[in-house]
Parts: C-alpha cells; sequence; structure tokens
C-alpha cells in the first residue's frame, strides 16, 4: 500500500476554488426586487395574455415558461449555474441523481443497444440497467476501466460508455480523457456521473466526455436535505433528453428543492475545501494504523487518470484488519453515524459487510468483488480530530 498521499503537488488551492467559480456568488440573470436571494416561483403553470401569445409558445416562436413538469425560473437558475460550473452548454434538472441518469440512458440508448460500465456503478445504475434496460434488450458489458485497453476491447459496438471516477464504494480511477477519445474512436457516446468530484474538482467535459451526470442530493445540496439530480452537456445532447424521456419520465426538480440547491451551492467551494483537507488527514492517519489494512483514497493512487482530479472530496473507503470485528467496530463509534448517501456536513459510515446483504439481483458489491472488511467513509464537517478519536477509541474497542 501506497501510505503517502502523492497528489498534494497538484491540488486546487482555496483561492482557485472561489476565484474559479463565480457563477456561485451571482444571479445568472435579473431578480424581482433586486432580491438578494432569489424567490422560489412555487407554481405549477403560467399564463398568457391572448390568443397570439399561446399560439406562439405552442408554435415554438416564442419560449416563455409553460407548465413546471417542462420549465421553471427556479429550477433554470439552478440548471445554468450547474452549466457554467461544468463548462456545459446547458443543463437539466431532475428529481433525483437515479431520474437523471435514467433520462439521460434512455435519451440515447435504442433497444438492443449494448452499454459499456465501469465496473462498481453505484448500485441503482446497476440495477437501472439490469433490471429495466433489460426489459429492452439492453446488454451490459462492466470492465476493469483503470486499464484502457480492456475498455477498448469491448467498445466496438457499442453505444454508450458510462463512467464514475472515482467508482462507488471501491474509489479505483480511470483516465476519462483517454476513455473518452477510445469512445469517440468507436463511435461510442461517454456519459460520467461525477457527484464524488463535483465540478470543482473535476469538469469531464474538458476531457472530452458527453455528458455529465450528478446526484446534486450529495456534496451539491451538501445538507442532508434534498434528494436531486442533474445532467449537462451541449445543447444538442439536452435537447434531445428534454425532447425523448425528461417530460414523460416526470422526474421534474420541484422549484422548492432547486432553490435549497442553489442555497445549499453558495458554500460549495469552502465546503469541499473542507471535505478534502478533513478526508486527507483521515486517510493519513487511517493508512497508519495497525489494525487498517488498506485505504482506498484516490490520493493514494497512483493512476495516471488521476490527473483530472484537481481535488479530492471527502469520500473514500478502507478496509480493516481480519481481527478487527466490523459490528463491533460499526457499534462501537460514538460520534460518526451509520448511514446511507453523502455529501452533507455530518460524518457517515457504510459497512460494505451490510450492504453484501442485498438480494443477488440488486447487488452490484458482491458481484464486483466488493469485501466485507471495506467501511465507506463519509468524512464531514466536523474537527478531524474529534473524528480520528472516535475511530483509534472504537478500533480499540472491538
Ligand atoms: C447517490 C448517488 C446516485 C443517485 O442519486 P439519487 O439522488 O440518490 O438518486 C448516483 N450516483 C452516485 C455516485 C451516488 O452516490
Amino acid at each position: 500500500m501506497n501510505k503517502h498521499a502523492s497528489a498534494s503537488a497538484h491540488l486546487i488551492s482555496d483561492h482557485e476554488l472561489i476565484a474559479g467559480n463565480t457563477a456561485l456568488f451571482a444571479p445568472n440573470g435579473p431578480v424581482p426586487f433586486n432580491a438578494a436571494s432569489p424567490p422560489i416561483f412555487q407554481t405549477s403553470l403560467f399564463t398568457f395574455e391572448s390568443y397570439a401569445a399561446i399560439e406562439d409558445v405552442f408554435a415554438g416562436r416564442s419560449e416563455e415558461f409553460i407548465y413546471s413538469r417542462g420549465n421553471n425560473p427556479t429550477v433554470a437558475e439552478f440548471e445554468s449555474l450547474i452549466a457554467a460550473l461544468e463548462g456545459a452548454e446547458t443543463a437539466r434538472a431532475f428529481s433525483s441523481g437515479t431520474g437523471a441518469i435514467t433520462a439521460a440512458v434512455l435519451a440515447f440508448v435504442e433497444q438492443g443497444d449494448r452499454i459499456v460500465a465501469v465496473r462498481n456503478v453505484y448500485n441503482d445504475v446497476y440495477c437501472l440497467f439490469g433490471k429495466l434496460l433489460r426489459k429492452f434488450g439492453v446488454t451490459v458489458d462492466y470492465v476493469d476501466a483503470t486499464d484502457p485497453a480492456k475498455v477498448a476491447a469491448v467498445l466496438p459496438g457499442a453505444k454508450l460508455l458510462y463512467l464514475e471516477n472515482p467508482t462507488s464504494m471501491v474509489f479505483e480511477v480511470q483516465d476519462i480523457a483517454a476513455l473518452a477519445g477510445l469512445a469517440r474512436q468507436h463511435g461510442a457516446m461517454t456519459m460520467i456521473d461525477n457527484s464524488w468530484a463535483t465540478p470543482l474538482f473535476q469538469k469531464p467535459l474538458l476531457h472530452g466526455v458527453d455528458l455529465v451526470v450528478h446526484a446534486a442530493s450529495k456534496y451539491l445540496g451538501g445538507h442532508s436535505d434534498t434528494v436531486a439530480g442533474v445532467v449537462a452537456g451541449s445543447k444538442a445532447h439536452i435537447a434531445r433528453i428534454n425532447r425523448t424521456s425528461y417530460p414523460y419520465l416526470g422526474a421534474k426538480l420541484s422549484p422548492f428543492e432547486a432553490w435549497l440547491l442553489l442555497r445549499g451551492m453558495r458554500t460549495l467551494p469552502l465546503r469541499m475545501s473542507q471535505h478534502m483537507k478533513s478526508g486527507l488527514i483521515l486517510a493519513e492517519r487511517l493508512g497508519n494504523h495497525p489494525l487498517i489494512a488498506r485505504v482506498r483514497h484516490p490520493a493514494l493512487s497512483d493512476h495516471p487518470g488521476k490527473a483530472s482530479l484537481s481535488g479530492f472530496s471527502g469520500l473514500f473507503g478502507f478496509d480493516v484488519a481480519d481481527d478487527v470485528d466490523v459490528p463491533g467496530f460499526v457499534n462501537a463509534l460514538e460520534h460518526i453515524r451509520l448511514g446511507v448517501s453523502w455529501g452533507g456536513p455530518e460524518t457517515l459510515i457504510v459497512p460494505a459487510q451490510a450492504a453484501l446483504q442485498l438480494p443477488e439481483e440488486s447487488n452490484s458489491f458482491r458481484r464486483f468483488g466488493v469485501v466485507d472488511r471495506t467501511i465507506r467513509f463519509a468524512v464531514g464537517l466536523e474537527d478531524p480530530d474529534l473524528l480520528w478519536q472516535d475511530i483509534e477509541q472504537a478500533l480499540a474497542a472491538s
């Protein structure tokens, strides 16, 4: 195991995080009454002044708001912000990350198509592919995407390359620029789940990826109070989602939740900076503890794909040694809580041993070799010394 956090030379600075993301601090356009905080347009529909006005909008001659399953000004403000941060032409928001992923995949994948996906995709994406898309004859090849040659071997004939950098639960890094280039050579489009890094630490469109999806429920919202998702990309790609899947799946974002996201994101650079610092401190201390067998943090990886990450969030994993009793360790924690999801202020863990109990058909963890010693660790915004003391005492007690 490499115990040195070797990435420090290239880490984005606090100044760059703030200066490079000015879109977070100002509204995208005029705000009624010059309100500093944009209002919530809590309305399902918008009315028209005349026959001509409603005909113009149906005929596509004007772009007024019609109905909030289509467009809503508060949601549009959130979409513009995500597009600005990702360097995308535009974006489309959803009521969940899974809603965003489902709509994006359904817009581009046809009956009988084949998808190439990183192994250890987010578990519900595994279920989307294996349960829902399977009904339409869509097949999936899961690959070890740390090795571009393995991806190249299965790309011919595939419609979509689906990435997560790093991957869920085990945090494997891949070279997204190289993989997007390979996909382009084979005529496949590339989609990436960028929830882990956020656009502050990774901007996949700049590396040739076609579409970026987010679980905004995690770091973007940042307060464990909202479930939301978003897709960012070119106008043509988002228009296709708008035309073919978004309105009919109906997984639209509510104005109130868009407002919560806009509110939460004003502190995104400050939060991500602290998640990174605390995560690196804890990863290093875990790596030096005799009862920890392995730390699964992308900063400890020597993979060239790490180059697309300008920083590291606070989510990673560690494997406890064989003589640590996992339930005993988990139950001995006093401050760190047990719960799925991540990206909020509170520190959370998920023991893989519990996740491995999911039924076989819903269980990507078992299939992709996740081991029962692994603990997924979402480092929150508390004092890292307090978190470390909690881990030390729980390891000693287990
Ligand atoms: C949580 C998560 C999702 C799904 O987002 P929801 O908002 O819960 O639907 C997708 N990808 C990753 C990596 C996630 O962690």
